[in-house]
């Protein structure tokens, strides 16, 4: 498969870069739901060849090392756990706002991960019954609301129907027009962060009452926007959550940025080769 040729180049590379150091494991971050136990991809929604594919074992093969493959979500989580916002914290939760939402959840100090890697797919939680359908099947997804895309579509949406947002001119939105737009005081801006708090708080407020996280890590593109958004999320858990879980729990922004899925996966190569 020419994915698995694509990586062994990129793991070449990386090798060529080190020098001669000994390697006994490489580490691979995907967007795949997975079987941690067999290292099969279950389902993979944006690269639906891989579906039932056994990619550790094509992988291990081409590489010629073992081979420890993760999800991206559940690696940014590992990896913010050992060492950035989460480090030290037994039990929390990663959130990844970008393209989609994404989902990490760390409970004891252990990734949870569930027999069909579904575990932490926090993005699928419906915030809204018959709200906008999904590619996961579902309508009204947090990712649908809470997502860079979905800020975008969200303002598209509103502008559409209003005067006075400077949203209006563009035609090609980006979520840094919005947040731009939200810093200039537009209220179309600012209504979509809204929204997008909104929406993110339903969502954690169910997952404070189950897991009962000290920490939630927000991570993502959009946590970039941070401050147009993150009071209403506090608000919404403040709102419906009980007290005690929801006076518990701090949300932080992540601070490993985009090796936090790197460092993650690296981690799991170091445990297993210890
Ligand atoms: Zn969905």
């Amino acid at each position: 498969m020419q994915i698995v040729k694509a990586i062994g180049k990129l793991a070449e590379d990386c090798r060529n870069a080190v020098g001669s150091v000994d390697l006994d494991a490489a580490g691979i971050a995907a967007p795949v739901l997975m079987d941690a136990a067999t290292g099969s991809v279950n389902r993979a929604p944006n690269l639906p060849a891989l579906d039932g594919f056994r990619f550790t074992e094509a992988l291990e093969k081409e590489i010629g090392l073992r081979v420890l493959l993760e999800n991206d979500a559940n690696s940014a989580a590992i990896g913010e756990h050992w060492l950035g916002a989460s480090r030290e914290i037994a039990n929390s939760i990663c959130v990844t706002l970008g393209t989609g939402v994404g989902g990490g959840i760390i409970l004891g100090g252990k990734p949870l991960r569930g027999p069909d890697g579904t575990a932490g797919e926090l993005g699928h939680i419906c915030v809204e019954p018959n709200g906008h359908p999904c590619p996961c099947g579902s309508w009204g997804c947090v990712e649908q609301y809470s997502s860079a895309t979905a800020v975008v579509r969200i303002a598209r949406e509103i502008s559409e129907r209003s005067q006075g947002s400077i949203l209006s001119e563009k035609p090609l939105l980006t979520a840094f027009d919005i947040y731009e737009a939200a810093l200039r005081s537009d209220p179309v801006a600012i209504e979509s962060f809204r929204l997008t708090g909104y929406y993110l708080g339903i969502a954690l407020a169910g997952l404070v009452n189950v897991l009962n996280p000290e920490l939630v890590v927000i991570s993502g593109g959009l946590a970039s926007a941070w401050d147009m958004f993150i009071e209403h999320t506090r608000d919404q858990i403040t709102k419906r959550a009980f007290r005690e879980p929801a006076l518990r729990v701090k949300l932080v922004r992540a601070k490993l940025g985009d090796d936090a899925g790197i460092l993650g996966v690296a981690r799991l190569a170091f445990l297993a080769t210890q």
